[in-house]
């Protein structure tokens, strides 16, 4: 293997980032954040450094989430972000300048995603492509996405939901939802708050969710835990006992507009696609994939088996890796490059 890195795929995620190194694998994983100073517009620090600040900081630091809804809010941070991931995972002494891959949310505009390439530029990359996040997603998840059959990825992470049907190395049909994890965790803190007068952090309720929450109600054996809070009414902390069957009901709406967005897209799908898939199933990848039970619902939800990929929060890292390896056999699905 080379000393020098020359290829390198990043996965900007609305909660997470990646970079993934063919023959390397993954290097560097860690929070899409960065920290700004208000009294000069600097960037202070960039990903798990700059979560750290959150909270802590005075009030001349703020940290931003790039890429909070899945779109880029911000071209000088996402530069930031891109130039720290490159320079951390090819050295900043660098002698050679890599290719480098980057994921783009499937709604991206043209003028868009060449910001996105000239930012990679700038951030010290010698070709920049980009690749739509859910080709990337299903690539990373091994699906044959260059067939002429329909394959089907439904990529549920913290912000969004990307659901698409591929073949021929593109989108057929196509739907993006601004409700993803961060949704599920809003609605287990509002439903605590409602239910049981207590106040828990957006952190709580996503440990909650990861523990015990089931996107489908279990009968018999049913996990509980106990969770602290702050009292509405008296202001004191308190601890309470939730079911796993109450989380179940607390996210069953953000569910329902995942699975009206997979549905859209099935309807959407031209009818011989549409045999390729129920014969295929669909795949499921991004964080959120890991919520239990949810492959189960999504299958009942709409008649087509749903299965979740290996390792499903690496699925669009490893695509970005995968495609910067074999620009070649992917070159359909880049949709640009500087
Ligand atoms: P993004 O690509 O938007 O950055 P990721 O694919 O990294 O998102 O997924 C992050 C989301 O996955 C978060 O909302 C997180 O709470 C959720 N998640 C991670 N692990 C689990 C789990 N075991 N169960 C349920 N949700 C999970
Ligand atoms: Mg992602």
């Amino acid at each position: 293997m080379s000393l020098f890195i020359k290829k390198i795929g990043i996965d900007l995620g609305t909660t997470n980032s990646l970079v993934f190194v063919p023959g390397k694998g993954i290097v560097l994983n860690e929070p899409t954040v960065v920290a700004i100073s208000t009294t000069d517009n600097k960037v202070l620090a960039v990903g798990a450094e700059a979560k750290e600040m959150i909270g802590r900081t005075p009030e001349t630091i703020v940290a931003h989430r790039p890429m909070k809804d899945g779109v880029i809010s911000d071209y000088r941070i996402t530069e930031a972000m891109l130039r720290y991931f490159i320079s951390r995972s090819a050295g900043s002494w660098r002698i050679l300048r890599p290719d480098v891959m980057v994921s783009v949310p499937a709604g991206i505009t043209s003028t868009e995603r060449r910001a996105v390439t000239e930012a990679s530029v700038r951030a010290g990359a010698k070709g920049a492509y980009v690749v739509k996040e859910p080709i990337l997603a299903a690539i990373g998840a091994g699906l044959p996405i260059n067939s002429a059959s329909g394959n089907m990825i439904v990529n549920i992470g913290g912000g969004t939901t990307e659901v698409a049907v591929i073949a021929l190395g593109g989108i057929v049909s196509w739907a993006s939802v601004r409700v993803a994890g961060n949704k599920i965790d809003q609605a287990i803190a509002d439903y605590i708050k409602k239910k049981h007068n207590l106040a828990v952090g957006e952190r709580t309720a996503e440990v909650i969710k990861m523990t015990i929450g089931s996107a489908l109600g279990e009968k018999g054996k049913e996990d509980s835990m106990e969770i602290r809070g702050r009292d509405l009414l008296n202001g004191l902390p308190r601890t309470i006992v939730v079911k796993s069957n109450e989380i179940t009901e607390a996210i069953a709406e953000p569910l329902r507009e995942i699975i009206q967005a997979v549905k859209a897209v099935l309807r959407e799908t031209p009818p011989e696609l549409a045999a390729d898939i129920i014969e295929r199933g669909m795949t499921v990848s991004g964080g959120t994939a890991l919520l239990r039970n949810l492959d189960r619902l999504l299958t009942e939800a709409t008649g087509v088996n749903a299965a979740v990929a290996d390792e499903p929060l690496l699925c669009v890292a490893k695509g970005t890796g995968i495609a910067i390896d074999n620009l070649d056999a992917y070159k359909k699905s880049i949709i640009t490059r500087r």
